[in-house]
């Protein structure tokens, strides 16, 4: 957990870091594809200004406005889109302007007067200068020797197609103080820009256009709430990111850990190279010792340490291997009972099944044509199911009805572990109960309650054969024979054993005559 915790914390600070250097990223590309398109125009419209203004200082001029001098000046101006108006202004004080008219000198714009700012090279700018002729001639006018112009504010603006919240500013390197402004908030910059490069001050954010427009430089500028803007969804989306790949991540790993590193994938693997084992723990009939059956039990080492089937068995159910386990069992029986056992009379073998096999209609097909390979009568194999596998009742009654038909018997392994009655088993098709090893304890067995002995003798009156689970010590012999219980398994008698040894030992504990017979 606090692992998890720590994980995540670093993954939020690496999410905020890349989400800083990508907001700055964002917003600085912004910036610069706004100067690139800026700057272009800002050159096409220098070009046009130097243009009339050339045109204009070398016109021939009269003392009066002609309508000669009206047409030259008009003409300068027409194919100029960003040029509102043009004049000339006479030596004798008349000013010729390229819309016909003429006016008094006092009407152009003064040294004195606000937005004024020379520009060197015999040019003079106003910027705002309070005296537009239109809304959309007023922003700028520049004027040289006897020539001045009117820019077209509004065409420029549209051309320079600024978002609303970006505002171009020309800045006058020296004072820093902003000259014109787009949206009409003049700009005092902190300190010198660095042309072409991206800087955070005081709350906003700058960018010096890398040409400079007679003097001054022009500068985008973005509220600091832009980078806000975009650390926010740059965060989201890295986060998202993050998280999905995380998320691939983690699915990948576990499908490759599924697939080749977990216990149901090595346990294929094991049955896949042959891996299992099969031992037999014998069940004995306590009046005499004699082996009347032997249980199957599977057994799996993992580099030579045994791994429990308690362990490896729900592995096996849960990833789906049981049913090819389970027949992989069958056919391993078939095989040593053909080959140690066929001798051994009255001699049978049980098997366990699971919930898997027991709802499974092909079971009862795949043994019935596997025994009948092997030449092994149906009586010499049991099925054991435990209550908890018979969860599909109506199912597992169908099954085992069909196995029992074929002539097997059916045993309910370790009663008394599940939640089952004995009056839940009267509907079922069995014919052992083999009772659980918790309730026939040393302890149990002689204590007066009994319980054990209930079911012995409930099922015996069921028509139910018993085996007694668990038998460790002589102590519980008794009280089993003398409930009437003759059938055990348990360390007392033996162990489970490899089948070779289950052959001998049987042979050798069994009757001298059947001996002779193998
Ligand atoms: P189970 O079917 O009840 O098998 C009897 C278990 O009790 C075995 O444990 C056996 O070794 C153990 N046992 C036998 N005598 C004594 C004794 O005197 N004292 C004690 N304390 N234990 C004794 P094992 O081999 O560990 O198997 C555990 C369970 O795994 C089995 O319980 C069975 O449910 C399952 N299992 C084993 N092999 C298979 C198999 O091939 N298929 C299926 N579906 N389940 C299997
Ligand atoms: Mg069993
Ligand atoms: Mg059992």
């Amino acid at each position: 957990m606090f692992a998890a915790g720590v994980l995540f914390a670093a993954l939020l600070l690496a999410v905020c870091l890349a989400a800083n250097q990508l907001a700055s990223e964002l917003v600085s590309n912004r910036l610069r594809n706004l100067s690139l398109e800026g700057n272009a125009t800002l050159q096409v419209l220098g070009g046009q200004v130097s243009k009339t203004l050339q045109g204009l200082n070398a016109l021939e001029l009269p003392a009066q406005c002609t309508p000669e001098l009206f047409g030259r000046i008009a003409t300068l101006v027409k194919e100029q889109r960003y040029i509102y108006e043009s004049a000339v202004r006479l030596s004798s004080g008349a000013v010729c302007s390229s819309y016909g008219q003429a006016f008094a000198s006092t009407k152009l714009p003064a040294k004195e007067d606000a937005g004024y700012y020379p520009a060197g090279d015999g040019r003079s700018y106003w910027f705002q200068t309070g005296r537009e002729v239109s809304a959309d001639a007023g922003a700028l006018v520049i004027g040289q020797f006897s020539a001045y112009l009117w820019l077209n504010k509004g065409i420029l603006l549209d051309v320079l197609r600024m978002p609303a919240e970006v505002s171009f500013n020309l800045v006058d390197e020296q004072s820093l103080q902003s000259r014109f402004s787009s949206d009409n908030r003049l700009l005092k910059i902190e300190r010198r820009l660095e042309p072409g490069q991206v800087e955070f001050t005081n709350g906003m954010i700058h960018l010096a256009t890398p040409v400079k427009w007679v003097g001054l430089v022009g500068v985008l500028t973005l509220p600091y709430s832009a980078y806000r803007e975009a650390w926010w969804w740059s965060f989201a989306g890295l986060l998202g990111a993050s998280i999905v790949l995380l998320l691939g991540l983690y699915c990948g790993a576990s499908y490759l850990y599924a697939r080749h590193f977990s216990l149901p994938a090595k346990l294929r693997c094991a049955l896949q190279n042959n891996q299992l084992s099969l031992h037999y723990q014998p069940i004995v009939n306590m009046h005499n010792g004699q082996w009347k059956g032997a249980e199957a039990l599977l057994r799996w080492r993992v580099k030579g340490q045994p791994i429990s089937p308690e362990v490896f068995i729900p592995a096996a159910e849960n990833s789906g291997m049981i049913a090819e386990l389970t027949r992989w069992v069958c056919q391993r029986v078939a095989e040593d009972y053909a080959e140690y056992l066929w001798a051994c009379k009255d001699f049978y073998i049980t098997i366990n099944l699971s919930a898997t096999d027991v709802t499974d209609a092909s079971f009862p097909d795949f043994v019935e044509a596997l025994f009948k390979r092997y030449d092994i009568s149906p009586v010499q194999i049991v099925f054991e199911v435990t209550e908890g596998a018979l969860l599909d009742k109506e199912q597992a009654i169908i099954q085992l009805q069909r196995l029992r038909d074929q002539g097997h018997k059916i045993a309910i392994d370790d009663f008394g572990t599940g939640y089952s009655s004995l009056a839940y088993l009267e509907q079922l098709p069995i014919d052992i109960l083999k009772i659980d090893r918790s309730f026939l304890t040393p302890d149990k067995l002689h204590s007066s309650d009994g319980l054990w002995w209930h079911v012995v003798s409930m099922a015996r009156s069921l028509n139910l054969s018993v085996v007694a689970e668990g038998v460790e010590i002589p102590q519980q012999v008794d009280p089993l024979i003398l409930a009437g219980v003759s059938l055990a398994q348990g360390w007392l008698y033996s162990k489970d054993l490899p089948v070779d040894k289950l052959a001998k030992s049987y042979f050798s504990c069994a009757d001298p005559a059947l001996s002779a017979a193998i």
